[in-house]
């Protein structure tokens, strides 16, 4: 069962995930097999931001969300072990997170363990480094952290602020420190900006540069630009509008003509490949009876333990309250990679 240790404003619940919930099939934490050697691992949600970009909205100023989780250390290690045991080896840990896993309290602690995994080649970390400084990257690196993908998404502070709904934003010291990773330790930099067509065009250009030139991509490739993408739930920049695949494509071809950066890579060059993937104990379509754990991300969804099995459900209640171990009957209406999501059709007695 969650447990509930703490409240944002707005009565948003901060749950501790305890080691013994299932690692498998919610969106928000523990590991998501895609059926490639990378595994996503989420330890946490909480985010010291409130980018305006934000495609799962988080951060302290979040609308749609009712609780937040920080996830014990071995959940993620034993989720971790069940999958290299499917794949055999040769797996990366990405670390990405529906927050920044730089507010994770255990993370250089979490990082050794996954490196001790047997099967577990590299381990690696995602975040926008506002929470970086000298002390941490000198701990993960000890911890044997593999790389970090760092989005950084403009150039000026004033900029910043105002994306990333934050006045603690520090470019500069965010790019200090990104070299200090270069430089400094055995970690390698991946540098990951965000295009916001229209908004950021020449900093994302800037940025690039800026990443060859202080050797970003001593073991992986230094520099890839992300597309944004319009979600349900995530927030959207006024005046920004989503590109097609065709036009970000495009635009990709004339930045790597004009500056001679490469920034198309193939999923070899990335050491991505196809593997077994963990099976979901149920398909879309197929009922399962659930007992909730507590509430979900957003706001009106609750999580489920699938009754006998080690596995997670998302439960869309259709408007009722739901109260932790109350049993429900579900009809599971999504199971892409493994992620479940269920549509409740009745209560059950407990
Ligand atoms: S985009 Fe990332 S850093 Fe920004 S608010 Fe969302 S989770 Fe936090």
């Amino acid at each position: 069962m969650l447990e509930a240790i703490g409240r944002f404003p707005g009565n948003r619940i901060i749950y501790r995930v305890p080691g013994s919930m299932p690692a498998y099939g919610y969106i928000a934490f523990g590991v998501i097999d895609r059926g490639t050697n990378v595994l996503q691992a989420r330890p946490t949600t909480i985010c010291p931001q409130n980018c305006v970009f934000c495609s799962v909205d988080a951060g302290i100023h979040s609308l749609n969300r009712w609780a937040e989780y920080i996830v014990d250390p071995e959940l993620i290690v034993n989720g971790v072990r069940k999958a290299t045991s499917v794949k055999g080896g040769g797996v990366e840990v990405l670390l990405d997170s529906m927050g920044d896993v730089l507010t994770y309290p255990w993370l250089t602690k979490l990082v050794s363990e996954l490196k001790k995994v047997p099967g577990v080649s590299s381990v690696a970390i995602e975040t926008h480094g506002l929470l970086l400084n000298k002390y941490i990257i000198d701990k993960l690196d000890e911890a044997g952290l593999d790389r970090v993908n760092l989005s950084i998404d403009v150039v000026d502070d004033e900029k910043a602020h105002l994306i990333y709904g934050t006045r603690y934003y520090d470019v500069k010291r965010v790019m200090e420190l990104a070299e200090y990773i270069v430089r400094e330790t055995n970690i390698d930099l991946h540098v990951t900006p965000l295009w916001l067509p229209g908004l950021n065009d020449e900093d994302v250009v800037s940025i690039i540069k800026w990443a060859i030139k202080i050797g970003a991509g001593k073991r992986w490739p230094p520099v890839t630009i992300q597309k944004y993408i319009r979600h349900k739930r995530g927030r959207k920049p006024r005046g920004v509008r989503e590109v097609s695949w065709d036009r970000f494509w495009k635009w990709l071809n004339k930045v790597e003509e004009e500056t001679g950066i490469r920034l198309h890579w193939s999923m070899n060059e990335w050491g991505m490949y196809y593997a077994r993937r963990i099976q979901p104990p149920v398909r879309k379509g197929g009922k399962i009876i659930a007992e909730v754990a507590g509430r979900g991300l957003f706001r009106g969804e609750y999580i489920g333990v699938i009754e006998g099995k080690d596995y997670l459900v998302t439960i869309i209640p259709r408007g009722k309250n739901l109260k932790p171990a109350e049993k429900v009957l579900v009809e599971i209406v999504e199971d892409q990679d493994g992620l479940l999501i269920g549509r409740m059709l009745d209560t059950l007695p407990s």
